[in-house]
């Protein structure tokens, strides 16, 4: 392709939608054998949403999300904004029951307990320490690497989430298993009929996510991607393409959060969602600014018509 064209396909890009980070990338694209997505914010709409609350103790369920949201407050993760979420529509309700005027005293705040030493441990979850005990939320490994035994019944509460395609968020306090919650993350409505695409255009979809086994098979069978990696470290995702890349495969990778940064930037094809993070975009070739996977296609399909390879 001359200059003039790569030109010209970066400004049909940029008028789509897709920014284009200079020629190079533009030429690899063509070549991508294997699209790796992330899951959440990628393939999911990245907003999650409380389904389930179930307490296992005495706990009044106030008591419980009011520890929660207190631990998740200073949390960036999507699933902590899910959880504070929820609790600010629990903790208005409440307050307002309580006052004569609606909208009095409800300010979060005010109602959130103290923390100290709060950490927020990546791909796990958060700990901290609330009235002088700790509590842990996140998944099965924060709780079990922290010596917390899971009791079956809420195993089988968690595994039933989880094959519904939801993250189970366990809760422990002062060393007790205390509560679960259940968050959905629903796919993007065009997520199964790019895969399909992809599939129809000889490139393989793969599937690269922190999140457990369970809700990671569940969520890749709605959008039928057969090859996936799930409780993958956050360090792990850029392993995962360079496995992939073991045997001279051009691999693309599409990705939003933080985590996803630097398999961006190992990726043959870096692929940034527009509302994704800033280093996220900053570490990626192209840029989705419309954030729909559909110009994941849109971006193969310019490189192989700027370089007239039909395979
Ligand atoms: P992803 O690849 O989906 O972005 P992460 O690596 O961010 O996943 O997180 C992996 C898992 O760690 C989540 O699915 C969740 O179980 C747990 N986790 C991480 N951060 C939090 C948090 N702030 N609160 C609860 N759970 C969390
Ligand atoms: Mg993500």
């Amino acid at each position: 392709a001359t200059p003039t064209a790569v030109m010209v396909a970066t400004g049909v890009g940029a008028n789509n939608g897709v920014l284009i980070k200079g020629g190079d990338a533009l030429e690899r694209a063509q070549k991508v054998q294997y699209v790796i997505f992330d899951k959440t914010g990628t393939l999911t709409q990245g907003k999650a949403t409380v389904t389930t609350v179930k307490v296992f103790t005495e706990m009044d369920r106030g008591d419980f999300l009011r520890l929660i949201a207190s631990a998740e407050a200073s949390s960036e993760h999507p699933l902590a904004k899910a959880i504070v979420e929820y609790t600010r529509h629990f903790q208005f309700f409440e307050a307002s029951k309580d006052s004569q005027h609606p909208n009095e005293g409800s300010a979060m705040s005010e109602w959130l307990l103290d923390v100290l030493d709060f950490q927020a441990i990546p791909g796990r979850g958060v700990q901290c320490q609330i009235n002088g005990k700790q509590i842990l939320v996140g998944n099965r490994s924060l709780l079990t690497e922290n010596g917390i035994e899971i009791p079956t019944n809420v195993e089988n509460f968690v595994v039933d989430l989880e094959e519904n395609a939801k993250t189970g968020i366990l809760v422990a306090y002062d060393s007790e298993l205390i509560g679960v919650m259940g968050v959905a993350d629903p796919l993007k409505r065009e997520a199964a009929v790019v895969v399909e695409g992809l599939k129809k255009m000889g490139v393989r979809p793969i599937m690269v996510t922190g999140d457990n086994w369970r809700t990671a098979r569940a969520v890749a069978k709605e959008v039928d991607i057969q090859d996936i990696r799930a409780e993958v470290m956050p360090a792990g995702k850029a392993e995962v393409i360079r496995s992939f890349q073991k045997d001279g495969s051009i691999v693309a990778m599409v990705g939003d959060g933080i985590n996803d940064s630097p398999a961006l930037a190992a990726a043959d094809v870096g692929i940034a969602i527009g509302a994704g993070t800033d280093i996220a975009i900053e570490a990626a070739d192209y840029v989705l600014m419309k954030n729909n996977l559909e110009d994941v296609i849109t971006a193969i399909d310019l490189s192989r018509k700027t370089f007239s390879r039909i395979r």
